[in-house]
């Protein structure tokens, strides 16, 4: 990440942080710190600065579980800090769908449970690419969106989640598959938006701490008034996804609740801003809902509302949940859908959900099931 706003913004908010706990005597879970605030951490511990760097990277390379693990510290001083919180879940339920994507529940510190999915890629021949493995992170326990289609929100909501339990859940798969993780996406349970100040701070760790790259790291939202803009005023390089789902407002309001108080024209509004400041083109993700938002006139209201935009439509198939009555449209219909939004010269992508068997796949996500 180069030192762009909001570097320098996320940084002041952390250091603030680390400053206001120790002076209290309490010390925050210490993954999510940088660099910079582990060495300022370690000096205030008595040690000498190059602690931090040994620090930070038993954190974030070897992916330390405790201080008392860190054996280039002293017997002593690694005894002392031992209790010291790293921040790291424990492994609830792990389930492996046949196509290779794995899900974890998480448990976190306050007992609450996550999920979190491991995607590896695909080469040729069915080989699991040894390049590239996504995560796909939580970013709440829950979610308060209840868009009607989607597992998560039919659950609830409880929190949102810290910043270290962001950037744990993305070490955690990182360490189950013995590889470096390479992309990441905030398509998990919750809304992104409602959680910004940790969702930057955890994008500046992944980022900057975990060594993932800004382009590799997708934030996907259904649209909070007046937070994608500022999402564009920090001038991020990473990917934002929208959770569009219909050509206009009327059925938008039929799947999306919080549709009813910021209209479509607005969000795209906000979005065709986020274009123009960051010069990223935006990614439009449409869930194919059979006879609902799938027709071919809905594919050409999409296309006329999205023409001069900088963007991509991703269309998911939808994923079957068992609190909605919903269909996922067949084979034709779905390419149908995209041949018009191609003829419309519309750039568009079939994402057929990877982990459909472990319940792992996009909109399935809830903490309760934890058999498969
Ligand atoms: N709250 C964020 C991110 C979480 S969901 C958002 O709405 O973007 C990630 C994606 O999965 C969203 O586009 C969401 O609409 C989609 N999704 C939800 N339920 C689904 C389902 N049953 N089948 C397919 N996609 C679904």
């Amino acid at each position: 990440m180069s030192a762009t706003p909001l570097v320098s913004q996320v940084k002041s908010r952390t250091a603030q942080k680390l400053d206001k706990a120790s002076q209290s005597g309490a010390i925050p879970p210490l993954l999510g710190a940088s660099h910079a605030e582990l060495t300022a951490w370690v000096l205030t511990q008595g040690q000498p600065a190059y602690r931090g760097k040994q620090l930070h990277s038993f954190l974030y390379q070897r992916g330390v579980r405790s201080l008392a693990d860190i054996s280039v510290f002293s017997k002593q001083w690694r005894a002392e800090i031992a209790e010291i919180p790293i921040g790291r879940s424990t492994l609830h339920h792990r389930s492996v769908a046949p196509d290779g994507t794995v899900k974890y529940l998480l448990q976190l510190a306050d007992s609450q449970i996550i999920e979190t999915v491991g995607i590896p890629a695909f080469e040729g021949r069915g080989e699991i690419s040894k390049s590239r493995l996504t995560v796909c992170v939580s970013s709440q326990v829950g979610c308060p969106m209840a868009c009607d289609f989607c597992a998560t929100g039919k659950g609830g909501y409880k929190r949102n989640l810290s910043r270290h339990e962001i950037v744990d859940q993305v070490l955690t798969v990182q360490e189950d598959f013995q590889r470096r993780v390479s992309h990441v996406v905030f398509m998990g349970m919750g809304e992104p938006l409602l959680n910004t100040d940790n969702v930057l701070e955890g994008l500046r760790s992944l980022n900057q701490d975990v060594g993932i790259g800004q382009r590799s790291l997708t934030v996907s939202t259904v649209g909070i008034r007046d937070r994608i803009r500022q999402l564009a005023e920090h001038c991020l390089q990473v990917t934002l996804a929208v959770s569009l789902h219909a050509p206009n407002q009327a059925l938008r309001e039929q799947l999306i609740p919080s549709a009813h108080s910021y209209p479509i024209e607005d969000l795209l509004t906000e979005c065709r801003e986020y274009v123009k400041t960051t010069g990223r083109r935006v990614s439009f993700e449409y869930v194919l809902l059979a006879g609902v938002n799938d027709l071919p006139q809905h594919a050409l209201e999409l296309a006329q509302r999205l023409r001069g935009f900088q963007c991509h439509v991703n269309l998911i198939p939808y994923n079957p949940i068992q609190e909605a009555d919903y269909k996922r449209p067949n084979r034709d219909r779905i390419l149908a859908f995209a041949k018009v939004l191609e003829q419309q010269k519309i750039a568009v992508s079939v994402r057929y959900s990877r982990g459909l068997e472990a319940d792992a796949a996009c909109g399935q996500l809830r903490a309760n099931s934890a058999e498969f």
